[in-house]
């Protein structure tokens, strides 16, 4: 089944619904593009699955288990990843630090091999000793995916995550974030405003006005049908 469902999700601030009735899963290795307009509640939708939201009605589930609707689990004990545009570093702790905060159910002895095993995965083997302020923008972000993916979540969440670096950077990053992805066969959900990174991450993609979903297909489905 899906690693990650939404169904029915509705979420208002108070009278205006920011998310509508939506239905959307994503399938094992399956990275699944949110699209649409500033404001259309895409960032609404990716807090509800991370469950920094509680929706009003509807239901959420990771990994077939239900952690919105019947019940409630919070954020940290939803086995998501999380990847947000201003990567949310602690600038007081090296980049080895940052990663193993979010490390603390595996046994001590396990960590270091976890932390180098993701520091090379997105091609920072050497920066473990860093301070976030030590490192470029893109590295910054790639660190943040790290530490989203070290913990080994059912499905990883992103918001805009490429949104504060530059066009060249962006592109250069997002074929780094996608190839991880791919490597270790992770599960996505990535909310953007950007068409060509919808387009170029997305196995499908999701199409969101008004709080509600009005496309959901593989890239050549949404943008080629008539
Ligand atoms: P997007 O990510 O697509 O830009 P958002 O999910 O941030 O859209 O917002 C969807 C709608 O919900 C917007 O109308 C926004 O103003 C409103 N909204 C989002 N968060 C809040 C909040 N905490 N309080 C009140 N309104 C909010
Ligand atoms: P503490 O500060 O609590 O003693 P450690 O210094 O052991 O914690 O570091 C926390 C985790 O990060 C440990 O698992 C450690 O092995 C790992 N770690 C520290 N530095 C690096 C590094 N440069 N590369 C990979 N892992 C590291």
């Amino acid at each position: 089944g899906p690693v990650l469902a939404l169904s029915g999700v509705t979420k208002s601030y108070g009278s205006h619904p920011a998310v509508c009735g939506v239905d959307l899963a994503v399938s094992p290795g399956e990275v699944v593009t949110v699209i649409g307009p500033s404001g259309c509640g895409k960032s609404t939708l990716l807090r509800l699955a991370a469950g920094l939201e509680r929706p009003d009605s509807g239901e959420v589930r990771v990994g077939g288990r239900v952690v919105a609707g019947s019940t409630w689990v919070p954020p940290e004990r939803r086995r998501v990843g999380m990847v947000f545009q201003d990567h949310a570093l602690f600038p007081h702790l090296d980049v080895a630090h940052n990663i193993a905060f979010g490390l603390d159910e595996l046994p001590r002895s396990q960590r270091a091999g976890r932390i180098a095993e993701v520091l090379e995965l997105v091609g920072l083997g050497h920066l473990g000793q860093r301070h976030p302020h030590e490192l470029s923008g893109g590295e910054q972000q790639r660190v943040a995916l790290a530490r989203a993916l070290a913990p080994r979540p059912t499905v990883v969440l992103l918001d805009e995550p490429f949104s504060s670096l530059d066009a060249n950077l962006r592109t250069q990053v997002r074929t780094q974030t996608l190839a991880a992805l791919r490597e270790t066969g992770s599960a996505a959900m990535v909310v953007t405003h950007d068409q060509t990174e919808a387009l170029s991450m997305g196995d499908r993609l999701a199409v969101l006005k008004d709080g509600v979903v009005r496309q959901v297909g593989t890239p050549s489905e949404v943008y080629e049908s008539p």
